[in-house]
């Protein structure tokens, strides 16, 4: 199993900055079809500046590493992700308070706690084509594994495929959240390019654990 520590965290950070620099073009194609062009180059100006914030903050626990790099993305990626990242990454640390290893009950209660804030923040929920799309199956999907006696890394595991399948599922719905939804009927047939970047963040939770 792993030890969800700082180290860890540090680890989903550098994997979550290494994808979203690898998947730009990506990200920004998704979001061509249905956007403004910008997601993925939203997302690598925000984690890519955000490592800086990290190297020599004086981030000690997680709770104060995810709270610091979610400020830097609300405060430095601009459009809806930005916030909406940032509220991820500070409600989760918010929630991990100052413990230096963070029990795997209580990163679940983050994950919820930080999928609720983005449904407020949003005015969002599943079906609407967002990011919510993938973060809520994935913290459903965390917290339905740990019961069913899973360890962290299972739990982990359990929650990426949800988030990247819940990704996929958002293909043939229709915006009615963010940009994508002034497209109306038009958005349906295109993967939200939020959704997808989630899934990626999800996944390099779980990749963190080796
Ligand atoms: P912008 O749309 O401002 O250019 P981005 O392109 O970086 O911002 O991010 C777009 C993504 O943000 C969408 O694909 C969607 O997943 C997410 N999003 C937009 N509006 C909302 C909302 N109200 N609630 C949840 N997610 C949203
Ligand atoms: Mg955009
Ligand atoms: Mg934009």
């Amino acid at each position: 199993t792993v030890t969800l520590d700082t180290d860890f965290f540090r680890r989903f950070l550098d994997r979550t900055t290494r994808v979203v620099v690898a998947r730009a073009a990506y990200l920004t194609d998704l979001d061509a079809a249905i956007g403004d062009a910008d997601h993925g180059a939203n997302l690598k100006r925000g984690f890519t500046s955000a490592a800086e914030v990290t190297a020599d903050g004086p981030a000690a626990t997680p709770g104060a590493l995810l709270t610091a790099v979610g400020v830097h993305l609300t405060n430095t990626v601009g459009g809806a992700s930005g916030p909406l990242f940032g509220t991820v990454l500070r409600r989760m640390g918010k929630l991990l308070g100052e413990d230096a290893v963070v029990a795997p009950e209580t990163l679940g209660r983050a994950l919820a706690a930080a999928v609720a804030s983005v449904r407020r923040l949003g005015d969002s929920a599943p079906g609407d084509k967002t990011m919510v799309d993938a973060l809520q199956p994935a913290a459903d999907a965390y917290t339905e594994a740990l019961a069913g006696g899973g360890d962290v890394v299972a739990a982990l595991d359990a929650a990426a495929r949800a988030a990247r399948d819940g990704a996929a599922a958002t293909v043939p719905m229709r915006a009615r959240r963010g940009r994508a939804s002034y497209l109306g009927e038009r958005s349906v047939g295109h993967q939200d390019p939020g959704a997808t970047s989630s899934a990626m963040l999800v996944t390099a939770l779980y990749e963190a654990t080796d």
